[in-house]
């Protein structure tokens, strides 16, 4: 199966943290975290429809003014999720900024405010000099951002602050057994996608599908369908190291085939990972481990460690595989 999404850190681990995700089917890209993005070239800046920002701490955020700039005389929203505060931090960065000039400009941000049991919602449009827009709120459950190719999710938990993890799902695959079409003797066409609708809206079994105009029950059907589950990615940043955090976060990634997480700290320096509400490498390796996930790519390393990151790296290793590298 064709990988769906691309994902690659814009920085080194010793710089800001911020994931790039291109949509490899659509002419568009995620960000995680927006870390200083410097490096980022302006057309991969310009496919950017949604960031999801764990918190706020200025090595995740700010990007984005360098996001906002290049996005100003783009068509359509720019999206962006991220915990309580959200909303009056990208304000805040708004109101920075003199907008006389704005007006005809088509930008319009929309920012998602993921609390613990709601999702508050407002506008920032350039027609209205980015005056903000509260918009009614919904339910929080864990979806974020369901699309007809992926989803996100988000998960609440603590970096001293409220933070959030996120996660992004493919869609399951559905794909046709050919043989299986053939000694059933139905032909190749449209009725294909519509059965595939069927199947993705959870269609009953009595539903009828019509092939070239003769009526087909879906549950007859069913033998032709092979179900393949879709690519995940996880995205863990700053977390305390704590027993909640990690009940929390280990569940959340389980299966992921990367995980992008954190590695802030040595194990030997754990008191000052409680201290500073970070990851150890070696937390890093075992949430790989216990969530047995496909690839552990570890992220942010606190500065002090940057004459001996390869350490790091053994740690997670040795925690997620057992063995050094
Ligand atoms: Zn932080
Ligand atoms: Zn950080």
């Amino acid at each position: 199966m064709k990988p769906v999404f691309d994902a690659a850190p814009v920085n080194g681990p010793f710089d800001d943290p911020s994931l790039y995700v291109r949509i490899l089917r659509e002419s568009r890209a995620l960000l995680f975290d927006a870390g200083d993005i410097g490096g980022l070239e302006a057309g991969n800046i310009l496919r950017i429809s949604d960031i999801f920002i764990t918190h706020t701490h200025m090595d995740h955020f700010i990007g984005f003014d360098t996001i906002l700039r290049a996005a100003l005389s783009r068509e359509g929203s720019l999206r962006v999720f991220g915990p309580s505060n959200i909303i009056d931090c990208v304000e805040g960065k708004l109101r920075g900024y003199t907008w006389n000039l704005i007006k005809d400009y088509p930008i319009r941000i929309e920012v998602f405010e993921i609390r613990e049991d709601s999702v508050e919602q407002a506008g920032f449009y350039a027609e209205n000099s980015f005056c903000r827009i509260d918009n009614p709120s919904k339910r929080f459950n864990e979806i974020i951002l369901e699309e007809p190719l992926f989803r996100v999710r988000a998960l609440h938990i603590t970096h001293a602050i409220p933070a959030l993890a996120y996660s992004l799902e493919e869609d399951f695959h559905i794909n046709i057994n050919k043989d299986m079409l053939l000694s059933m003797g139905l032909p190749v066409g449209p009725w294909l996608s519509e059965l595939k609708k069927a199947i993705r809206g959870a269609a009953p079994p009595e539903t009828i599908i019509d092939i070239e105009g003769s009526p087909h029950r879906l549950e007859e059907l069913m033998p032709l369908i092979m179900i393949s589950r879709g690519e995940k990615i996880s995205y863990v940043m700053d977390a305390s190291p704590d027993k909640e955090n990690l009940d929390k976060i280990i569940p959340f990634v389980t299966g992921s085939d990367a995980l992008f997480c954190e590695g802030y700290f040595l194990s030997e320096d754990s008191d000052r990972a409680m201290e500073r509400n970070h990851l150890t490498s070696a937390l890093a390796g075992r949430i790989a481990r216990e969530a047995r996930v496909g690839r552990l790519e570890l992220m942010h390393f606190s500065p002090r460690y940057r004459h001996c990151a390869d350490e790091l790296y053994r740690e997670a290793e040795e925690a997620f595989r057992g063995r050094a590298l």
